[in-house]
């Protein structure tokens, strides 16, 4: 069942949302499971630049280092300066397969304290409360943490795998700034 959320779809259609940031990460599963599907060249090497303040423990997950410079894996921005997977007009071309990440959106940890991210003040689930975002988003608190322990563990299990495909991104010249 698609449960692409409503907002979600209005808001990605108008070209507004938070698939405009630089910095959606996949977890490995989500590389493996996208690339089965037939997904080539969706991934960038992101250049970190300590942005990281609110989630101290995602960024040293996350990160990796190559020839002496930090990455983030993301996947790579399309023509429109979105999320490749973003069609104007249309929003999320993965629909219901879109990254965990994007579906808890706004909803996050920081420092073991479940909150609804500072970023993209126009996001118009944040118009609701805590409690109903939750609702529309299909999560809850537990579920939400879970998430986010979950995603700092695949960070630090696949530190490796990560930096190898960084490697050959930045090789190729596919860096994301
Ligand atoms: S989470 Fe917020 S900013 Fe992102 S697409 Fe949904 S409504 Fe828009
Ligand atoms: S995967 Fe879909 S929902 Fe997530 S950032 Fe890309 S276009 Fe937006």
């Amino acid at each position: 069942m698609d449960t692409y959320k409503i907002a979600c779809r209005e808001c990605a259609r108008a070209g507004e949302s938070c698939c405009f940031d630089p910095r959606i990460l996949p977890t490995m599963d989500e590389v493996d499971q996208l690339t089965a599907a037939g997904h080539k060249d969706f991934l960038t090497a992101y250049v970190y630049k300590g942005e990281g303040s609110w989630a101290d423990k995602w960024d040293q997950a996350m990160v990796v280092e190559v020839d002496e410079k930090n990455y983030e894996l993301c996947v790579r921005r399309g023509s429109e300066g979105s999320c490749v997977f973003l069609v104007s007009g249309k929003g999320c071309t993965l629909g219901d397969k879109r990254l965990r990440l994007c579906k808890v959106f706004p909803m996050w940890v920081s420092r073991g304290i479940m909150l609804i991210d500072s970023e993209f003040p126009s996001c118009r689930l944040k118009k609701m409360s805590m409690s109903r975002i939750l609702q529309e988003i299909n999560e809850t608190p537990q579920s939400i943490i879970e998430y986010c322990e979950k995603i700092i563990e695949d960070g630090l299990q696949y530190k490796k795998e990560r930096t190898i495909l960084v490697k050959q991104l930045v090789d190729a010249g596919q860096i994301t700034h």
